[in-house]
């Protein structure tokens, strides 16, 4: 059967807008098209393929367990499942995981469980959710409730209660808002949807002693920022804040769907039997990958590599705005990166991204004023050069029109 990019119209509920060419192929940090044009690849499934498209050992070990056993339900436990939580709970603070299938059920998890803790420790008073405006935490009506963008959760009828928001970076206005009603904090240790903002270190340690102070449980959101993006394997490291609950998806899979949330024993205990499921979560196939993928990141070597790829990022990205006066600021930790738009570009972040695309280089988008770059932890660095080399171009493009 013969499809082309008309055909998503025809077919697709149109909640989304694709680009015109359809991807067939990847490997490593590069993509072909329907026609075999040749992509570089800084969009990376919105930071999802931390290992870059089809990596040797990722495709080993999903035709190793492919072949082997796919899926049971958690009516049975399975080896991967457990391996991989055992390997999470040695890299983390964390002593017990739940697995789902993706950042936002990770999340939806997490939200239940600090109410029902809260409920289980405290009062049935003791509901407030706190999360930050421009925030993201995924699309179920709970998540994108917490999440601050009120045009992803209007439209929709009542929404979940309870819920209410900061300024980011805001740490006074967070201070009068808690009190001994308040039953978590939701947040990103780095703001990726909402602009790749990267909070101010003593607001993430004044944020955790809120927290303590009013009996308040910190749910990091590291979906976007976990699994060594920002050069460590998590966020939370590099901020030196250990939160009470975790999320992390995205990378975790490196493109095949998982999430999972990690807490204490103690807070833990407030899921028993039955309170919270999941068909597929943990099944064996998504746990054997997501295990080898973090053993592949967690090592020294590519953590710092994830690092070094930084800095040649900033540094071509700075020689080409010394030309075109295009940025405000570059920003971000590790292989999440911002390029903000300046105020002569304001709102034409889509603009470079198309250019982009023209030029056979994938990126994405941070709001309409952020350029974002989420490309493989170990892309080598002549695709980090021949990829900036083409966004150059691009940049050019969208200069000269
Ligand atoms: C992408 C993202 C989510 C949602 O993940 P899905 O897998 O799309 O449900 C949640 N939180 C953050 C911080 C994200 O970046």
């Amino acid at each position: 059967m013969q499809v082309n990019r008309s055909t998503f119209d025809d077919v697709m509920v149109p909640n989304y807008n694709p680009a015109q060419m359809v991807p067939v192929r990847g490997e490593g940090s590069r993509v072909w098209d329907q026609e075999g044009n040749e992509y570089i690849d800084f969009a990376g499934g919105i930071a999802v393929n931390a290992l870059g498209h089809c990596h040797p050992e990722l495709v080993n070990v999903l035709q190793e367990q492919g072949s082997k056993l796919w899926h049971l339900s958690n009516v049975f436990t399975n080896e991967p499942a457990m391996r991989l939580a055992k390997k999470l709970c040695d890299a983390t603070f964390a002593d017990k995981v739940y697995f789902a299938n993706s950042g936002a059920e990770a999340n939806e998890a997490a939200l239940k469980l600090a109410r029902r803790f809260a409920l289980d420790h405290y009062n049935e008073d003791k509901d407030q959710i706190i999360s930050f405006k421009q925030g993201f935490h995924g699309r179920t009506f709970f998540t994108v409730t917490v999440g601050g963008q009120p045009a992803y959760s209007d439209g929709f009828g009542p929404k979940p209660g309870g819920i209410v928001h900061c300024e980011y970076n805001n740490l006074e206005m967070l201070a009068e808002m808690m009190s001994e009603r308040t039953c978590a904090i939701m947040m990103e240790p780095l703001q990726g949807e909402g602009g790749i903002i990267v909070p101010d270190p003593a607001f993430v340690k004044g944020v955790r002693e809120l927290c303590d102070k009013h009996n308040a449980l910190l749910i990091f959101d590291e979906v976007q920022s976990g699994v060594g993006r920002t050069g460590y394997l998590y966020a939370y490291m590099g901020v030196d804040v250990t939160p009470d609950i975790l999320t992390t998806a995205k990378s975790l899979g490196g493109g095949f769907p998982i999430g999972a949330m990690l807490t204490t024993d103690a807070i833990a205990s407030s899921l028993k039997p039955g309170t919270h499921g999941s068909t597929y979560g943990g099944n064996p196939l998504a746990c054997a990958i997501a295990e080898r993928v973090l053993d592949v990141v967690n090592k020294p070597e590519v953590l710092a590599g994830v690092l070094k790829k930084e800095a040649l990022f900033r540094e071509i990205l700075g020689k080409i705005n010394d030309k075109y006066h295009v940025f405000s600021e570059i920003r971000g930790k590790g292989m999440l990166l911002g390029c903000a738009l300046n105020e002569k570009y304001a709102g034409r972040s889509r603009d470079f991204m198309v250019a982009a695309n023209e030029q056979h280089m994938m990126c994405l988008i941070a709001g309409v004023n952020v350029i974002r770059f989420a490309p493989s932890l170990v892309i080598p660095d002549e695709d980090i050069i021949e990829g900036l080399a083409r966004f150059e171009k691009a940049v050019a493009s969208v200069v000269a029109a």
